[in-house]
């Protein structure tokens, strides 16, 4: 429902488009934004098979949709569709939000600069100059390794289950950014050495994610020292196993729910160009995210 408490011949309609997608808590974070700023804005979850999206952004395009986010498995495929790439989605090759402007789709990534701000609001932690351990090289590991090199971060280890997409993303990192990077396997005994030194570690794996509730079978939290900040990027189950025993280890602990609320806010201001009612999203993931 629009702020007005009814759809209305000037509602303006955005969604995300995503595969599967009735999971997405994005529809409530975003419709409790809008109407609290009194918007006259819908959210919704669009069902897009793979093979639909040339026709879905088209879609958008046609109808005169005002923006929509893009989720797995959309991110990627999207980049050949669009008429234009913000900085951002150009760096991390991925695009989760986009924008139509004078009949023109232009994509954005704000994945990498949410968690980027969760890492600052919720823990206080700058990149610069720190080491940072990435557990995964999946699209998400990729928007985070892109955006804290590109933020000053010393060094980026990437420990994967297939090394050499680890690898691959590494040079990447290296080659656009400049920052030193390199990819590991997750053989104990470099990852040990790679946990030690790690100034941030952060969970980008799959392992974990609801339905599951294990943490990784190959990461030690004995290897955690109670300086580093660990974070999971799984916002379901709050905490992750996973975290659970780095708290135990005294380490301060990050969830993933902050990067989806922040790369959200990020995203309602660059549609609205309003800033956004952070506590509002907050408390409506809160609310609607299960433990
Ligand atoms: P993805 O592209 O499918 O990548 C999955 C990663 O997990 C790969 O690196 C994969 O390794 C690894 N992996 C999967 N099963 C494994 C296992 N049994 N042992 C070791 N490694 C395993 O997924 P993604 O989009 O990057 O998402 C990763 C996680 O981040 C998900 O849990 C997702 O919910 C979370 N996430 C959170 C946010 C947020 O806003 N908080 C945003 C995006 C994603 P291989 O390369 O060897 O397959």
């Amino acid at each position: 429902m629009s702020s007005l408490g009814m759809i209305t011949g000037n509602t303006r309609i955005l969604g995300v488009m995503g595969y599967p997608v009735a999971h997405s808590f994005s529809p409530v974070m975003y419709n409790a934004a809008f109407a609290h700023s009194g918007l006259d804005w819908v959210y919704l979850a669009f069902s897009v098979p793979p093979g639909n999206l040339p026709e879905a952004l088209a879609g958008l395009r046609a109808l005169g949709m005002t923006g929509a986010n893009l989720t797995i498995p959309h991110k990627e495929a999207a980049l050949k569709h669009l008429d234009y790439l913000t900085p951002e989605a150009d760096l991390i090759g991925a695009v989760n939000v986009l924008r139509i402007e004078n009949d023109l789709l232009i994509g954005h990534n704000t994945d990498g600069t949410g968690f980027l701000q969760s890492l600052s609001r919720e823990a206080n932690f700058i990149p610069q100059q720190k080491k940072v351990l990435i557990l995964g090289a999946g699209g998400a590991a990729r928007a985070v390794a892109l955006t804290l090199a590109r933020r000053g971060a010393l060094e980026i280890v990437i420990a994967n289950r297939t090394q050499q997409r680890g690898v691959e993303l590494a040079l990447e990192v290296q080659k656009k950014t400049g920052v030193k990077a390199e990819g590991i396997s997750l053989e104990p005994e470099a990852l040990a050495a790679a946990v030690q030194t790690a100034d941030l570690v952060v969970q980008a794996s799959s392992v974990g994610m609801y339905p599951q509730s294990e943490a990784p079978d190959w990461f030690k939290p004995e290897w955690l020292s109670p300086s580093t900040l660990v974070c999971d990027l799984i916002y379901r189950p709050r905490p992750t196993r996973f975290l659970q025993l780095a708290d135990q280890r005294g380490c301060l602990t990050l969830d993933g729910l902050g990067m989806l609320l922040y790369q959200g806010v990020q995203s309602f201001t660059w549609w609205t160009g309003l800033t956004a009612p952070v506590e509002i999203m907050r408390q409506a993931l809160e609310r609607w995210v299960p433990d």
